[in-house]
């Protein structure tokens, strides 16, 4: 085999690989790290820990040539490297289990905007004219959990999924 083939086949392999690891577009890597806000959806799902974390979009099937956008998951590194690797004991994580842990993460990051509805009501307000004495009492309760709720978020940056679930019960519509 003469040097040159082999410099040739180093080459057309490497431009193979390199091709085939082609990642994410930056448009898709814009949607879903603004969709997850980067939290880790193995941190979430099995710690707890909904903090945004350090970390890499993940391919869930673990095929680095499917970059479609219900493929990518953020993962912290930790997390990233234990689902991509094998492990020499016990149960690899799954695939089953990250997309149902991104599902869970999705939905609870929806409950923990509090203001969602704002642009809503305001609109409601307007159409109406005025929002009535009885509605307005019945909104109080919630302003107070939602003050105390941004309190927690701003002193320890970190609500608890407790606190974000109490302020999802606690401020759901009258
Ligand atoms: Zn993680």
């Amino acid at each position: 085999m003469s040097d040159s083939f082999l410099v040739a086949q180093i080459v057309l392999s490497y431009g193979t690989v390199a091709k085939r690891r082609a990642n994410f577009t930056k448009g898709i890597q814009a949607t879903v790290l603004f969709a997850c806000k980067r939290r880790c959806a193995f941190c979430f799902g099995l710690d707890g820990d909904a903090s945004s974390k350090d970390g890499q979009l993940a391919h869930i099937d673990r095929d680095n040539s499917n970059n479609s956008e219900s493929n990518a998951a953020w993962l912290c590194f930790k997390h990233h490297n234990d689902y991509d690797g094998q492990p020499s004991q016990g149960k690899r994580l799954t695939k089953g289990e990250l997309l149902r842990h991104r599902k869970a993460l999705f939905v609870y990051l929806k409950q923990v905007q509090p203001w969602t509805d704002t642009h809503l009501r305001t609109m409601d307000r307007k159409r109406k004219g005025k929002t009535s004495l009885e509605v307005y009492n019945a909104r109080i309760p919630i302003y107070k959990t939602t003050v105390e709720f941004l309190r927690t978020v701003a002193k320890d940056l970190r609500p608890t999924i407790q606190d974000s679930l109490k302020f999802a019960r606690e401020s759901a519509h009258p």
